[in-house]
């Protein structure tokens, strides 16, 4: 059983129906996964003009059911992987397995902005490896949230692209590491708002990013800030709640892979984002998912042996 159906779940989904083994994906809330909430996927290789995400995923569906996977729209609320085979609550009932893939992605946080919202896809973005080329950000002004590793890490990289890239922080100092805070300030094109939390992203009427709106935490001064992107980068929530305790994890809630995709429990592999909080990207997780469905055939081959 494959618990997931991103690029993780249904390349693992491939590679074990093409190895005979019959796998059922459980989709759960999301269907195809992260990819299907943006349009143009342009870094996936094999895709030269891009890719819709939500097309990219059905594919990837229609392809590992073609060897075999079957895809059940349910979700997984517990698990017991104490006794084998393994035991799974899915939607309430109670279904058994030999080996399990884990790849139930992450989340990642949002501001909670009403405006965050609604200009989601329209200039706001929580990914700038995956939108920062995008030609609507290019030699324009943008603003990236946050002030840890990942936050620098996007202003940097967005530096590329933008005219400008205002990195807003709700402390005076980064949390970042040293290094990555050394080169956000020696960095001419990055301007660290300080102080400041956003309250509105504009502008809704315009149905595009034009701007934000920025409230001091010390003065109370409330300011606008011209930018096209917004670019929030506080932090990621995997989808790990199922396996506290169970599996082993870093204090995130990531799961620590070993040994390529193997984890703490034999039996059970994982792959994608829930074990990546690098990366983060679809064709890291496709590999990742390749990883643990081989590592599972031989598993399941070790068992009959
Ligand atoms: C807006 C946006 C744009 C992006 N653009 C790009 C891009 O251009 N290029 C790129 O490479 N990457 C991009 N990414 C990142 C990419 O989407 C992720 O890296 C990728 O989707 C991770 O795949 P995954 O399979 O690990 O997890 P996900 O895609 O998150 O899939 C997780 C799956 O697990 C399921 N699940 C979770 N909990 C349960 C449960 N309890 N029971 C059953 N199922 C469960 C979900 O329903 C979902 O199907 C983008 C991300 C976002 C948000």
């Amino acid at each position: 059983m494959i618990i997931g159906s991103g690029c993780a779940g249904l390349t693992a989904a491939l590679y074990a129906a093409r190895a005979n083994l019959s796998p059922l994906v459980l989709s759960g809330l999301m269907p195809g996964g992260l990819l299907t909430t943006t349009s143009t996927v342009e870094n996936y290789p094999g895709f030269p003009e891009g890719v819709d995400g939500y097309e990219l995923m059905a594919r990837m569906q229609k392809q590992a059911e073609r060897f075999g996977a079957r895809v059940q729209f349910a979700t997984v609320e517990a698990v017991d992987l104490a006794r084998r085979p393994f035991a799974l609550t899915v939607d309430g009932e109670r279904v058994e397995t030999e080996a399990l893939v884990v790849a139930s992605g992450a989340g990642h946080r949002q501001l909670g902005l009403e405006s965050e919202r609604r200009l989601e896809k329209k200039g706001v973005t929580y990914c700038a490896t995956c939108d920062g080329a995008l030609p609507m950000f290019r030699n324009k002004p943008l603003a990236v949230v946050g002030g840890g590793d990942s936050a620098c890490e996007e202003a940097l990289y967005l530096t590329r692209f933008g005219s400008m890239v205002h990195l807003i922080h709700r402390r005076d100092q980064l949390r970042a590491s040293r290094i990555m805070a050394e080169r956000v300030r020696s960095n001419p094109k990055i301007r660290p708002v300080w102080d400041s939390v956003v309250t509105e992203v504009l502008d809704v009427k315009q149905d595009k990013v034009t701007g934000v709106r920025l409230k001091n935490v010390k003065t109370g001064a409330e300011t606008v800030l011209d930018c096209a992107g917004v670019f929030v980068a506080i932090g990621h929530t995997p989808n790990t709640e199922l396996f506290k305790g169970v599996l082993a994890m870093d204090e995130q809630g990531y799961i620590l892979p070993q040994r390529g995709a193997q984890t703490s429990v034999a039996g059970v592999f994982v792959a994608g984002d829930c074990a990546d909080h690098i990366y983060r990207q679809a064709i890291t997780a496709a590999g990742m998912g390749c990883a643990a469905a081989v590592e599972a055939e031989r598993y399941l081959a070790s068992l009959n042996a």
